[in-house]
């Protein structure tokens, strides 16, 4: 039998998560990082405990909204962990809708397939860190060649994208900012993501302030000349 994706939960209209489009967003469980900051707590570490969504239940309710929204946003979790993602997608493309998938990259192998199929309408890819300080920021096991690849699937230009990385006060400092910049250099877009206090994996920082907007107005202004495009997402 034909495996199904994972998906633990369904948010109906998103104006946020589809650059320039209204969209559904459906999140698959699990995730094969463990990044500190992360609010997906339950989808991350507990997706059993989750209810299970049909991947039937969801391309009715997709083809139901297809009046209201004009694209789909698939995330997680990681959603390029299940090998039932490429098929979904094009069940959900049948549908004449657009496909956003967010990811962190760590799996270039799903990520090339994806966008050589033609599955992809735009990527968003997280670059979570410097290279040489991924893992302490993912704290998990990360092979850092399979994000470098992915970054270079993504810069090949076949799939509109962009690359983001959240901006943590005591985890990503403005060196690290620019060591990223650095790696991304002559991408078409970045963004600085504010770090969103509230339920977070590392309980350390749900009450950490996160920078005030100047300084991150400041980051921007700083790695800006290394892109087409760079912009704050506050
Ligand atoms: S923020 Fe990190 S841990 Fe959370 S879903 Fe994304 S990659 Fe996984």
């Amino acid at each position: 039998m034909r495996r199904r994706l994972p998906i633990v939960g369904l948010q109906r209209l998103s104006l946020v998560d589809y650059p320039g489009r209204l969209c559904t967003t459906i999140f698959t469980a699990g995730c094969n990082f463990r990044c500190q900051y992360c609010f997906n707590v339950e989808i991350v570490l507990e997706p059993n405990k989750l209810e299970n969504i049909s991947e039937e239940e969801t391309l009715n309710l997709l083809k139901e909204r297809r009046g209201f929204i004009d694209g789909v946003c698939i995330g997680g979790g990681e959603p390029t962990i299940h090998g039932a993602l490429p098929t979904f997608i094009g069940r959900v493309k049948l549908l004449g809708l657009k496909v956003k998938l967010d990811t962190n990259g760590s799996r270039p192998r799903m990520l090339r397939r994806l966008v050589e199929e033609g599955l992809l309408d735009y990527v968003a890819m997280d670059v979570k860190a410097p290279l040489d300080r991924y893992q302490e920021v993912v704290c998990a096991k990360v092979d850092v060649e399979a994000i470098k690849e992915s970054i270079r699937i993504l810069r090949r230009g076949r799939v509109d994208h962009e690359f983001r990385t959240t901006i943590v006060p005591g985890l990503i400092s403005e060196e690290d900012v620019k060591e990223i910049a650095r790696t991304l250099t002559g991408s078409k877009r970045y963004v600085l993501q504010q770090f969103k206090p509230g339920k977070t994996l590392n309980p350390k920082l749900r009450d950490l302030e996160p920078y005030p907007e100047e300084v991150l107005e400041r980051l921007r202004d700083m790695v800006a000349p290394y892109f087409s495009e760079c912009k704050l997402r506050l």
